[in-house]
């Protein structure tokens, strides 16, 4: 299944605000703070009447929940609501019992676990780079023959 495309603008005070105040939050809650100041709706495509999400902060202490900023509605008209909520306790196990990959999703989330959620926007720039990588090797490449 997809991923959810809804973006949002980083509300920063109110988030400095929750990272602040968040057991097990961050020591420096500024520096914390996302650089780019948008935020992906992390789950799989769903239903207007489903809240976007967001994590803002992972615990450092797996027993500790993670900050995640919800929201609903287009940019003239958002709502938002910051929660910490507990990771999702699914994880996949394709080959081994022992090594698996945890959902980074949060508990009851809706929709498919994370790595039954693909990102098309986020391959394509993985693929983009790649491809970047590449060619710029190929130009040192050519640099040494000269
Ligand atoms: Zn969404
Ligand atoms: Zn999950």
């Amino acid at each position: 299944m997809l991923q959810c495309t809804a973006y949002t603008g980083v509300p920063e005070i109110d988030t400095l605000v929750a990272l602040t105040t968040m057991h097990g939050g961050p020591d420096n809650p500024p520096h914390a703070l996302t650089p780019d100041h948008f935020l992906l709706c992390e789950l799989a495509q769903h239903d207007e009447h489903t809240e976007h999400a967001a994590q803002l902060w992972t615990a450092e202490i797996p027993a500790v929940r993670d900050l995640w900023l919800f929201w609903t509605g287009t940019s003239k008209a958002e709502t938002y609501r910051f929660a910490e909520l507990p990771p999702c306790p699914a994880a996949y196990h394709p080959k081994s019992v022992t090594h698996g990959q945890a959902c980074v999703l949060y508990e009851q989330h809706p929709g498919g676990h994370s790595w039954e959620v693909t990102d098309p926007l986020g391959d394509l720039l993985e693929e983009r780079a790649r491809q970047e990588v590449e060619r710029l090797r190929d130009a040192d490449d050519q640099d040494c023959t000269d």
